[in-house]
């Protein structure tokens, strides 16, 4: 189980499923919503993703693009995203968590859009748009019973 919460606090949240493959993704969208060079998330089942608290501060930005981006309204910390056409997952914002975990950024994406200024100093493989392999960017399989 692993716990997190936004910058204020108002929203607090655990997450009873595993973690997707990690991605850092410089896409233009996610430096506009993060105020940085990239977002670093993974794709999570959202029946596995509980608000403890909050559910009033919960705010969403539905992009034309059919990319819908939940922040707090109170501090403004993104929490997740979600795509009309996958409504049961959801790519969850890794710097909430209070949990530590084990998992490592696996790779980067939107590469092509990345701020001129941002260099990317690591060897991981590099996507330029948005990776097909679900691999990549879904949840991981759920596990046999
Ligand atoms: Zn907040
Ligand atoms: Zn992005």
């Amino acid at each position: 189980m692993l716990e997190g919460s936004c910058l204020c606090g108002a929203i607090r949240f655990e997450v009873d499923a595993p973690l997707g493959t990690i991605g850092i993704c410089h896409c233009r969208r996610c430096r506009k919503a993060s105020g940085s060079a990239f977002g670093v998330n993974a794709s999570i089942d959202a029946a596995g993703f509980r608000l403890l608290a909050g559910a009033d501060a919960l705010a969403a930005y539905a992009a034309p693009t059919g990319l819908t981006r939940s922040f707090c309204r109170h501090c403004g910390a993104p929490v997740y995203s979600r795509r009309e056409s996958m409504p049961g997952i959801l790519r969850l914002r890794l710097g909430l968590l209070d949990t530590p975990i084990a998992a490592r950024p696996a790779f980067h994406f939107f590469t092509d859009s990345k701020a001129e200024w941002d260099a990317i100093c690591d060897s991981l493989p590099q996507y330029g748009e948005r990776p097909d392999d679900p691999a990549l960017m879904g949840p991981p399989p759920p596990r046999a019973p």
